[in-house]
């Protein structure tokens, strides 16, 4: 695993969520040893399937 940034090495890390409204209050991803970047897979995964977001779309195309 590499940094998409800096190409610098990144560790796998757990971080802590409070704001997450999935009920998963930490995930698993990577951070930069070198710049600090930090990827966070599950989260970006999340947002597509996130109910209000497809409630959202559904009132939009209801217009
Ligand atoms: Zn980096």
């Amino acid at each position: 695993m590499s940094c998409p940034r800096c190409s610098g090495f990144m560790v796998p890390q757990r971080f802590e969520d409070l704001r997450s409204d999935t009920g998963e209050l930490s995930f698993a991803g990577f951070r930069c040893m070198a710049c600090g970047e930090i990827l966070d897979p599950q989260i970006h995964s999340n947002r597509e399937n996130r109910p209000h977001h497809q409630a959202r779309n559904r009132k939009l195309m209801s217009y």
